[in-house]
């Protein structure tokens, strides 16, 4: 069975993830990201957007700042109430947030029963932007890339015109002031969100919601390559002031099925809440009073020429988080007889850091080595993703390290090949190797990664 740390070790040897700050002895709740965490997170986020944008006619894409006006995060609730309720225990001083306590009575750690009360924590990190340093927080790192989206309904539906249902997808960073970061990446402090606000008429929305629902979970299974049986739906126990339905995808980690992705009826509450005119419509969702906001968020039904207040259906998800997932569903520890074990990371082949490894048997041959150079540019040329020159010497060691990684196929250019053309290419799961016709590798390269 894969443990976390199992992963952890991976990461750090293999350069996916590293400690943020590690040099200066670390900071909790942040990581940064190797050759090959970039590689991998990337690939993810690229399998989503193309399965959100551009397999679909009704989704456009957004990218808007990270840093924002208070007033925004004032009126999407966030100032007065995204905050978890925190007690701590007056014996070790451990925090914990009530809502994840094995027991409220009781401390989580040394059992003890003096707890303070509960009381609210600002999640957001606050900043203090522009000349005056006076320390005064006028802004916020967003915590969500939701909110943004709400505030940019207008200017996008005014510039790429759409009828409902349409929705807008954010990809980006997302900054909370966690309590208790824990699990490697499962919970940072600055972490990345790939999210999709869903509008819909008004009475279309269960629909819609069970319609993302399956959307979402055959994305996770035909995208990610995660079995159905390490994925469930979790409706949330207790639902936030403003939503209508909530379930969450949940991933079945080593210590059990935990959230991985958010899936939420919203109604009008974001739309408005931020929107000009209030009175104008006939708002369902209990809303902040907005004297401030400066657009009407509505739309027009062309037909009726109606003005309302579109309904939200969100799907949420964490991209660390979700590259965690995939990292420990791939990760396989094989027994190859006679005490031999080999790591496999055995991950859909598009989603694999490096696409393939071209080895050149002899590191000091030159011929071999044009020959490899040339083979490293054609793969280049399709555009897969990254082609890896590997003139380290043992060939051993590079199949150990690009099983590892999860690097599909190595090609190996040895003496014969100067004589027939040929090169072997090896098959990363099956270990399985066959020669094949250098002016091959190309198409099969692009079979394997389609
Ligand atoms: P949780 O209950 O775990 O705090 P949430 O319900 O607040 O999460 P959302 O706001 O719905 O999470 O965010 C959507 C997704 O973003 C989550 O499903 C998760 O994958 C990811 N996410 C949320 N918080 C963090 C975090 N602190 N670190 C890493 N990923 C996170």
């Amino acid at each position: 069975m894969v443990t976390i740390n199992d992963i952890v070790a991976l990461c750090k040897r293999r350069g996916f993830i590293f400690t943020g700050s590690e040099i200066y002895g670390g900071m909790a709740g942040t990581y940064d990201y190797g050759p090959y965490g970039v590689e991998l997170m990337k690939n993810i986020r690229d399998a989503w957007w193309r399965a959100m944008v551009y397999e679909r006619d009704d989704v456009e894409g957004l990218d808007a700042a990270q840093i924002s006006n208070r007033l925004m995060w004032k009126y999407s609730g966030h100032e007065g109430t995204f905050g978890d309720m925190m007690v701590e225990c007056k014996k070790c001083k451990l925090r914990m947030r009530q809502d994840k306590m094995a027991d409220q009575t009781k401390c989580d750690v040394c059992g003890s029963k003096d707890l303070t009360e509960p009381r609210v924590y600002q999640v957001m990190m606050g900043l203090s932007i522009g000349a005056t340093m006076d320390g005064e927080i006028n802004a916020y790192l967003r915590p969500e890339t939701a909110t943004t989206t709400f505030t940019n309904f207008k200017n996008v539906l005014d510039s790429v015109p759409h009828k409902l249902p349409f929705g807008i997808v954010q990809n980006g960073k997302a900054f909370r002031n966690e309590i208790s970061p824990r699990g490697f990446v499962f919970r940072m402090r600055e972490f990345e969100q790939a999210e999709l606000q869903y509008f819909v008429k008004p009475g279309d929305d269960e629909k819609q919601y069970e319609e993302w629902k399956a959307t979402r979970m055959a994305w996770w299974i035909n995208e990610l390559g995660i079995p159905a049986k390490k994925l469930r739906f979790q409706p949330h126990e207790k639902l936030a002031h403003y939503a209508k339905a909530a379930e969450d995808i949940e991933y079945e980690f080593p210590d059990g099925f935990d959230e991985v992705e958010g899936i939420h009826n919203r109604a009008d509450f974001d739309l408005g809440s931020h929107t000009k005119s209030q009175k104008e419509f006939d708002i369902k969702s209990t809303v902040p009073e907005n004297n401030e906001s400066t657009m009407k968020l509505s739309y027009s039904d062309p037909q009726t020429g109606e003005s309302f207040i579109p309904y939200v259906i969100e799907t949420a998800m964490g991209v660390n988080r979700c590259m965690f997932a995939v990292m420990l569903n791939a990760y396989t520890e094989e027994d190859l007889g006679d005490g031999k074990t080999r790591t496999v990371l055995k991950l859909k082949p598009r989603l694999a850091p490096v696409k393939a490894a071209v080895i050149p048997l002899a590191r000091n041959v030159p011929e071999l080595l044009n020959r490899a150079n040339e083979i490293v540019a054609d793969l280049r040329k399709l555009g897969l993703g990254r082609i890896e020159m590997e003139n380290s010497g043992n060939i051993g060691k590079n199949y150990r390290r690009h099983d590892e990684i999860g690097t599909p196929v190595c090609i190996t250019v040895d003496h014969q090949t100067l004589e027939d053309g040929m090169v072997t290419l090896r098959h990363r799961d099956t270990m399985e190797q066959e020669r094949i016709a250098i002016k091959d590798v190309s198409k099969k390269l692009k079979s394997i990664i389609k």
